[in-house]
């Protein structure tokens, strides 16, 4: 239920002309919405965190003389440090990519290469829990975009995969041409997702329960920025999940025309 203003009013540079301006309030409404919910949310996020810095270091000083203690605090305090650096570190890149929009350096870049670079970031936490990563497919597939931004979306995907996935499993990434466009596929044998929450996961901060449950946190803001950059790039997301079975996440951004 958009409300269109037009107003028309005399040009104050030239009798001939008059100027006519159009303004969507229900735009407006809607962006100050999010723009308001989304203050909320960070603030709510960083609340904990800083809560927790707060006591630890009060704890620190009255455990002084127990090394023991201060050793356990220290850790403590460490993990909420480095949770408020990754929550600041992706509210930042989430705020470029919206401002940047489409108007990004592109390049043409051959599919398989982010592929190989997001494979690379994920290796050394897969091999620790024995995780194999496998791709495959049409890696040869070119598209126009940003190869740093298009590595992260992907590593997003697969660090996720990973993260969700229980140890000597298999994550799969495959690539095709479809439509003129390239499809990147990302296949766990994770914990996998109901109805519901899939609908949910594109929200920022939205963590299903399982996964807050985990002792690893995330921060809810990753697919957020995976979102963002396919978006940026012309293409959609799309999930397919079952509970207990796994997850898909496609990616699909328009083929490079040679
Ligand atoms: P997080 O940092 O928590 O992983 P994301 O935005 O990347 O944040 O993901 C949002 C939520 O979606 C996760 O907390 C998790 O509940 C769910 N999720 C994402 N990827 C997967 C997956 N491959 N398998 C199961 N659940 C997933």
């Amino acid at each position: 239920d958009a409300t269109l203003t037009v107003s028309v009013h005399a040009s104050p540079f030239r009798s001939r002309f008059v100027l006519i301006s159009v303004v969507d309030r229900g735009e407006f409404k809607r962006l100050d919405d999010i723009r308001r919910e989304f203050v909320a949310n960070v603030s709510h996020e960083l609340k904990t965190p800083i809560a927790s810095v707060g006591l630890l270091a009060e704890a620190l000083q009255e455990a002084a003389d127990e090394p023991e203690t201060v050793r356990h605090f220290a850790d403590r305090l460490g993990t909420e440090a480095k949770r408020l650096g990754d929550i600041t570190r992706e509210i930042i890149e989430l705020s470029r990519l919206q401002a940047e929009g489409a108007l990004a350096d592109f390049e043409q870049v051959t599919i398989g290469d982010i592929v190989e670079q997001a494979i690379d970031y994920n290796r050394v936490v897969a091999k620790a829990r024995k995780i194999k990563l496998v791709s495959g497919g049409e890696l040869d597939s070119t598209i126009y975009g940003d190869p740093a931004r298009l590595v992260v979306a992907v590593s997003n995907l697969i660090a996720n995969a990973v993260h969700y996935s229980p140890d000597k499993s298999q994550v799969g990434i495959g690539v095709a041409r479809r439509n003129s466009f390239v499809e990147i596929a990302v296949t766990d044998q994770g914990i996998g997702m109901t109805k519901d929450e899939v609908e949910r996961v594109f929200e920022r901060f939205y963590r299903t329960d399982q996964a807050r449950s985990r002792s690893t946190g995330g921060t809810g803001l990753g697919l957020s920025i995976v979102k963002h950059i396919v978006s940026n790039h012309g293409g959609d997301i799309r999930v397919w999940s079952s509970p207990g079975k796994g997850s898909t996440f496609t990616i699909r951004i328009p083929e490079a025309t040679q």
